[in-house]
């Protein structure tokens, strides 16, 4: 007997290769928008992975990764089954915004129900219709408005396996960092499923070093869970990684323009000049300088800054 999986309704076989369209939700012209979910199931059985993107519209990064990973047939398991989900919301995808057409976040979501707002149907459908049926899901993100995250995992620190994953994947990175309620990293660890969360660069925003990195840990990844080896196309054949315990901002004292002098993944000390904030006219510039010592994780690229927006997060070891 094998693994039985459903998706969409449709069983899925050994040696199955297909993709589906998710049509749950209409825009209100009844215009339709299908979410393409692409199947291949081995013909031996094995483990299931998601790799899933765009769960925000506007984080394309993600989306670039799980559309390579598809382009240049990563995606097809020599054991096992590989669900790919380039673009997750494809509302907030053609309308460059990181909501649902409701208004929601659709991270916020989940596990959804069957009466809820219109995200959170949405939520609850591909919940129980495909994301069920994943045992590990990469769930790729990129840093929202203008923050360019370097590219790190989060997990939670409690998870031994996850920690293992994390480091399997192979970023320079690796975060502690809490679930958020309602994500569907929660909803789907609720269910005892496995769910790396993937972050890197900037919103609308694609990033080649940022894509590598995460298509190298999806590779690392399949080959961990015995699904197929890619491991001869790796960029990064022998990462390191550096596990971030937790992480603080800096943020702007007064209102103004910001600039930084410092550079995403670099290590940083108490006291050195991270960058200034000015008045526009010329007038005035006070330097910020880090209260902490740790590796500068995001940067804030918006010049425009009011007080006490967040510019720069640096990621602390201890
Ligand atoms: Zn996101």
């Amino acid at each position: 007997m094998y693994k039985e999986i459903k998706i969409l309704g449709k069983e899925i076989l050994p040696g199955d290769s297909l993709t589906l369209k998710m049509d749950i939700a209409r825009l209100y012209t009844q215009s339709k928008l299908e979410v393409p979910i692409i199947i291949n199931r081995a013909k031996e059985d094995g483990t299931c992975l998601l790799m899933l993107a765009g769960i925000h519209g506007d984080e394309v990064n993600g989306v670039e990764i799980v559309r390579q990973i598809v382009s240049k047939g990563y995606h097809i398991p020599k054991k096992g089954t590989i669900i790919c989900v380039p673009v997750l919301n494809v509302f907030g995808f053609i309308n460059k915004t990181r909501e649902f057409p409701d208004g929601r976040d659709l991270n916020r979501m989940f596990p959804g129900s069957k009466t809820g707002a219109l995200a959170s149907r949405f939520a609850n459908d591909f919940m129980n219709q495909v994301a069920f049926n994943a045992d590990y899901c990469l769930d790729f993100h990129t840093g929202g408005n203008m923050r360019f995250n370097y590219a790190h995992v989060r997990l939670q620190n409690s998870d031994d396996e996850l920690t293992e994953l994390a480091k399997v994947f192979g970023t320079k990175f690796m975060m502690y960092a809490k679930q958020r309620e309602s994500s569907f990293r929660h909803a789907m660890s609720k269910l005892n499923k496995k769910v790396i969360l993937f972050e890197g660069g900037k919103s609308l925003s694609l990033d080649r070093n940022v894509t590598r990195y995460g298509i190298d840990g999806a590779l690392r990844v399949m080959k961990y869970l015995g699904l197929n080896d890619f491991t001869e196309n790796l960029v990064d054949k022998n990462p390191d990684t550096i596990v971030i315990k937790d992480s603080k901002w800096i943020r702007a004292d007064q209102s103004g323009m910001y600039r930084s002098f410092i550079k995403v993944g670099e290590r940083v000390e108490i006291g050195d000049v991270l960058g200034s904030v000015s008045d526009p006219f010329g007038f005035s510039e006070k330097k910020i300088k880090s209260k902490y010592s740790g590796y500068i994780i995001n940067n804030n690229h918006l010049p425009m800054v009011n007080q006490g927006d967040a510019l720069i997060n640096i990621g602390l070891c201890k």
